[in-house]
């Protein structure tokens, strides 16, 4: 099932494990195998012996292939952000699988009812009584016998999804509890407005104050006679300091597989920029300035601006398929020379392309499809 293609499948151009890059066409988006390895290796050698389970979240790589290989690396299953996500998932045969948003509305809770049916292990997040509500009543319609396992999604301080802390907690806690085909499992509390401060002691004073709350609604929650097993938080710039956390038992972090430059000025080289998107010289347009094939269809901008891996240049985008390169002196880039580009936010950027194209040294090694490119439901 986890099997990568030798070649990448619906091309209009072959291309083979064991060419260079440089047979690549472009705009491409690749990965430097030794940088991506190191960072596993950083994560997963820090983290583990810290006695906490590593649940990476897939909406970074949108790959199959790469959660097994972060399973094979010591993770416990992955985490999906939506459905859709789930469901090419489990087609492709990774079931452990938390799905970190909420699910809501009858279409999207029909799915998640189908899914369930084949796929018992699914994890799912709720942080209303009508959302709970509509799953148990659903479920129960289905006939399924069995009870989907069920976290509290706890508002830590992002105000995106999540119960309040406290009383409302409580409550939401009690009524699926008292749902027939909801089985309470644990509580999940995402500190996503604090991944990208910038400073190590501010993000762990931040991180920690967070984390209290975190751990301490799982004590109530406990203590007002409820099975808390699992607790699950943490990004990219907190994993390592939730894991350090009494009561923190799984971390769900997912950019430090690639990086991008927002995540490395906030949290510096601890990972590597480990993905580029190669781009093309296609014009020149004076002394010094030249266009790229790579603009906003091929990296992101909601994060700031792409940054070419050749330092000196500057990145400017000139529409949905150009960008410009600009230089102070010198003239040093030509027609069909080929540069890399470090995206500014790393999983809107991957999910703009089907493939991963994985070298080491410049030797393409594996071909890897972008399994969930699109799935945004
Ligand atoms: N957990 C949740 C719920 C998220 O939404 C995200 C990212 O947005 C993550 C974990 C992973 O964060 P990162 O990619 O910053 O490591
Ligand atoms: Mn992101």
């Amino acid at each position: 099932i986890f099997q990568a293609p030798t070649a990448a499948a619906n091309m209009p151009y072959t291309i083979n494990v064991g060419d260079p890059i440089s047979a690549l066409d472009t705009p491409s988006m690749i990965v430097d195998l030794d940088l991506m390895e190191k960072n596993i290796d950083a994560l997963f050698s820090q983290l583990l012996p810290m006695g906490v389970n590593i649940r990476p979240h897939s909406k970074t790589t949108k790959s199959a292939i790469l959660a097994e290989k972060l399973i094979t690396a010591g993770a416990k299953g992955a985490c999906v952000a939506k459905l859709s996500e789930a469901e090419v998932m489990c087609a492709k045969g990774l079931t452990d699988i938390l799905i970190t948003c909420e699910v809501v509305g009858p279409t999207k809770v029909k799915r998640l009812v189908d899914l369930f049916q084949s796929y018992k292990e699914i994890r799912i997040v709720v942080d209303s009584e009508e959302g709970a509500k509509a799953i148990d009543t659903a479920i129960g319609e289905s006939g399924v016998a069995d009870r989907i396992l069920t976290l509290i999604d706890l508002d830590v301080g992002l105000h995106r999804t999540g119960v309040e802390p406290g009383e409302p907690a409580l409550q939401l806690a009690k009524t699926v509890a008292g749902l027939k085909h909801l089985k309470l499992i644990g509580i999940q509390g995402y500190e996503g407005h604090l991944q990208h401060l910038h400073g190590f002691d501010e993000r762990k004073r931040a991180c920690l104050e967070s984390m209290k709350i975190l751990v301490d609604t799982a004590e109530a929650l406990r203590k007002a006679g409820h099975q808390i097993d699992v607790v699950t938080t943490g990004g990219t710039g907190t994993a390592e300091f939730c894991a350090t956390v009494k009561g923190v038992t799984e971390v769900q972090p997912g950019s430090f597989l690639f990086m991008d430059t927002d995540y490395r000025n906030a949290v510096g080289t601890k990972y590597k920029n480990s993905l580029t998107i190669l781009a093309t010289v296609i014009s020149k347009q004076g002394p010094k300035q030249i266009t790229i094939d790579a603009g906003l269809k091929s990296l992101t901008t909601d994060s700031g601006l792409a940054e070419c891996k050749t330092l000196g240049y500057t990145y400017g985008v000139l529409g949905d398929e150009h960008g410009s390169l600009s230089w102070k002196d010198g003239a040093d880039l030509k027609i069909g020379d080929r540069v890399e580009m470090i995206p500014s936010h790393i999983d809107p950027t991957i999910n703009l392309h089907d493939f991963y194209y994985a070298h080491r040294n410049g030797t393409i090694e594996a071909i890897w499809p972008v399994d969930a490119r699109g799935k945004v439901q």
